[in-house]
Parts: structure tokens; C-alpha cells; sequence
């Protein structure tokens, strides 16, 4: 019952100040449709963590050059760099896109994205605290988390 009214008082409290997380490795973020964009170095790692070379990767994968510094992975049917257990293949390798989320502008900008992010992910029910000024940090530590 405790477990419950924290669970609820802090989903009601997330709307407002901050959110709770703990990645619970469920997979469920990485099967939605969308794109997953990779910088030079972060394709790199993650070829090399797949034991492909670039061009192999990209080839696999149909990775789109969107310019220098950015390629993109459309993920039309969830990412395929997902094992047949949901989980990240190359996690230790995976793009700061995977790695930051969901401390992104638009899942944490107002309560409305809050509550989204509340209600798709299982890990926003477990785990630490972080309140508005430790997102917004986390967030700062890099600007392309801005753009996600
Ligand atoms: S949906 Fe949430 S709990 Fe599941 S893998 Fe994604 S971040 Fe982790
Ligand atoms: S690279 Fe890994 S963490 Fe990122 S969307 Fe694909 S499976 Fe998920």
C-alpha cells in the first residue's frame, strides 16, 4: 500500500517538479518507430561494437547521411539493433540519443511530456529522483539532448 501511494505521489509530483528513473532494460523505448542518429564517432563504436566496419554497418543497417557530422537510422519498425530478448546490442556502444534519454528537452519541458514519459516507461515508476535542476543538468551535458 506504501509502495503505492509513492508510486502515485510521485507521478502526481513528476507532472510538476522532476521525475523518478531507473532504466528497468524492458525495451520498450527502442520499439517504437523513429530515427536513431549516430555522430561520426558514435557510428564508429558502434560498428565496431557489432564487429562490422563502417560501411558494413551503414550497409546493414541503411544508415541515411543527413550531413558531416550525422547519420540517421530509421527505425520504422523498432530498432534492429535490438537482441531477441529487447535488449540493446550494443549498449555500451549505444548513441548518446539511447544513453541520455530520457533526459531530453522534449520529454521533460513541461508537465504534459512528463506525463507521456510517465506513462510509456516502466523505469519512471522505480529508481532515484532528479529534480528540475539535475535534469536541466543532465540535459546541459550535451546540446544535441536538446534536439531529441
Ligand atoms: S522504456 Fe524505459 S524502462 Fe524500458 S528500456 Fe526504455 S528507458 Fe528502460
Ligand atoms: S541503439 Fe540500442 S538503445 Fe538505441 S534504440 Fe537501438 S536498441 Fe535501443
Amino acid at each position: 500500500m506504501i509502495g503505492i501511494l509513492r508510486i502515485m505521489f510521485r507521478s502526481l509530483w513528476g507532472l510538476r517538479r522532476g521525475i523518478a528513473f531507473r532504466c528497468q532494460q524492458c525495451g520498450g523505448c527502442c520499439l517504437w518507430p523513429g530515427s536513431v542518429y549516430f555522430t561520426p564517432d558514435e557510428l564508429s563504436r558502434a560498428a565496431s561494437a557489432c564487429g562490422l566496419s563502417i560501411p558494413e554497418f551503414v550497409a546493414r543497417y541503411r544508415l541515411r547521411r543527413l550531413g558531416q557530422d550525422e547519420w540517421e537510422l530509421v527505425a520504422a519498425r523498432g530498432c534492429p539493433l535490438l537482441d531477441p530478448e529487447n535488449r540493446c546490442s550494443i549498449y555500451q556502444a549505444r548513441p548518446l540519443q539511447c544513453a541520455s534519454y530520457p533526459f531530453w528537452r522534449s520529454k521533460t519541458k513541461n508537465a504534459t511530456a512528463r506525463r507521456e514519459f510517465i506513462r510509456e516507461c516502466p523505469g519512471s515508476r522505480q529508481g532515484p529522483w532528479f529534480n528540475t535542476g539535475e535534469i536541466e543538468r543532465k540535459i546541459s551535458s550535451d546540446p544535441r539532448n536538446n534536439t531529441f
